[in-house]
């Protein structure tokens, strides 16, 4: 190998090599990254390990660009959600309908009346944009927008109990995802937490004994994310609704996904709607934007009159109230549960729930062959039946039959976990990255979101398994 000198760095930055770099990243970071480089290289240049070729305007330029490309590239990365979670917190839970889009874009394009009353030229209220079609949909006298539903949560209780008591069953002290427990948050909200009855039966009499002159609500949470199941007991809200009215006490019900519509139409479990909470006589209802509902992040509390007017008037509000991009998306979301019957095609994330398991299986066995082509002779690339489910705590237990293309390592036993390990991690690291599941020695990718097939299919050339 014949050696070579590193060349100047002005002569670099000069290079027309160099030159789109330094328009497409800034003359600065170019200066930046190319002295990085050059550093790296100074020792085994000097020790004549380098050639020629290593150390031309081109190649170094190509490495340069490289990492310009890293460091400059963006963080936030669409990704292909194979795990079978619909709504998937970690990966941004549900995906916006068309409407809905373009209605951000608008808002993010162009001022608006975020909080001008067109009709008056007065300033206006942001929430009062969804209050029309919130009140039409859910038989609510009024609503309010947070930023998600543990804020909704938390504002509600704050704004009915600080200071008082909060009374909720022991069957209902959940805790979603780690950073929200109802205990914590009735802590932080300065109500003083009563519980009753036991883990698995409470009831009304329960409540009945610990109301007393320092309690504030009446509580019920809707354990989204778990079920109790064999000997229970709980108070149905009418029941519950009952009991406060008699004592002059408001019942507030934190629903977590709720839903607008009978999900069974579309084949799916029961979720409780929020019509029916406020039907049975819930006074506030809470419940998340990008859940089942699938809209954008919020926390949406609707309920009586004086109560929401009361919310509205906590200063905490100011603190978590949605921005108009939020707003623009709820309204377009709303805006197509005035035609439930269409509302399956057009809701994206009640499309993916109810996609059709045949459909999702004929996909797989259209794309096993790509898969086993691309991963060779150590893997088994096969179209398989896989179990999914909501997501985001909806319906914990129930499953989603769907369909999925499994990957399973031909390699002797002690290899397999590795091998699946680093499946993985190709997969995860492709410029679209792909996240699957691993189950069973197998890795699993459930086809049911997968809508982009040429995207998916396009990028597996790029595919590339370290061998365990
Ligand atoms: C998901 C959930 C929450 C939290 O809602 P976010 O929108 O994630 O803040 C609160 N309560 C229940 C019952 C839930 O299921």
């Amino acid at each position: 190998m014949s050696s070579a000198r590193l060349p100047s760095i002005d002569r670099l930055l000069r290079s027309p090599a160099c030159d789109p770099l330094a328009r497409r990243y800034g003359r600065n970071a170019l200066l930046d990254t190319l002295r990085d480089l050059l550093d790296e290289l100074r020792e085994p240049a000097r020790h004549g390990r380098l050639d020629a070729i290593e150390l031309s305007e081109a190649v170094l330029a190509g490495r340069a660009g490289e990492r310009l490309a890293a460091r400059h590239g963006s963080r936030v990365r669409r990704v292909f959600n194979l795990t079978g979670t619909v709504l998937h917190t970690n990966l941004g839970r549900a995906l916006l309908p068309e409407p809905a889009i373009e209605a951000i874009t608008q808002a993010a394009r162009h001022p608006l009346n975020l909080e001008f009353d067109l009709a008056t030229g007065k300033r206006g209220d942001r929430d009062d944009l969804i209050a029309g079609l919130v009140c039409e949909l859910t038989g609510a006298e009024a609503v309010t927008v947070v930023n998600n539903n543990a804020a909704a949560v938390l504002l509600a209780l704050n704004s009915l109990g600080a200071r008082r008591e909060g009374v909720i069953s022991r069957g209902e002290l959940i805790e979603i995802g780690g950073a929200f427990r109802i205990p914590d948050i009735m802590a932080r909200a300065g109500v003083k937490l009563v519980e009753v009855g036991t883990t698995n039966r409470t009831h009304a009499k329960d409540y009945q004994a610990a109301i007393g002159p320092r309690t504030g609500l009446l509580m019920r949470v809707h354990t989204s994310n778990y079920s109790v199941q064999g000997f229970t007991a709980s108070v149905a809200t009418a029941d519950l609704a009952k009991l406060a009215h008699a004592h002059g006490l408001p019942l507030l019900e934190d629903l977590g996904s709720g839903t607008l519509v009978d999900l069974t139409r579309w084949g799916l479990p029961a979720e409780p709607t929020v019509q029916q909470a406020l039907r049975d006589g819930a006074d506030l209802v809470t419940f998340s934007g990008d859940k089942l509902l699938g809209g954008p992040q919020c926390g949406i509390i609707v309920g009586k009159r004086e109560l929401i007017e009361r919310i509205k008037k906590n200063p905490l509000k100011r603190a978590l109230r949605v921005d108009k991009l939020t707003l623009a998306a709820l309204e377009a979301v709303l805006g197509l549960y005035r035609d439930p019957d269409r509302l399956g095609e057009r809701l994206t994330t009640l499309r993916l729930l109810a996609r059709p398991q045949d459909d999702i299986r004929r996909q797989a066995e259209r794309l096993a062959p790509a898969l086993a082509a691309r991963l060779g002779e150590r893997w088994q690339a096969t179209a398989g039946e896989a179990l999914g489910m909501i997501g985001s705590g909806a319906q914990p237990v129930a499953r989603l039959a769907s369909a999925a293309l499994c990957l399973r390592p031909l390699q002797p036993k002690r290899l397999r976990g590795r091998a699946l390990r680093h499946l993985e991690e190709a997969l995860r690291t492709l410029p679209i990255p792909v996240i699957g599941r691993i189950d069973d020695d197998a890795l699993w990718l459930d086809l049911r979101q997968l809508d982009d097939e040429a995207a998916f299919l396009a990028q597996l050339e790029q595919l590339e398994v370290a061998a365990p």
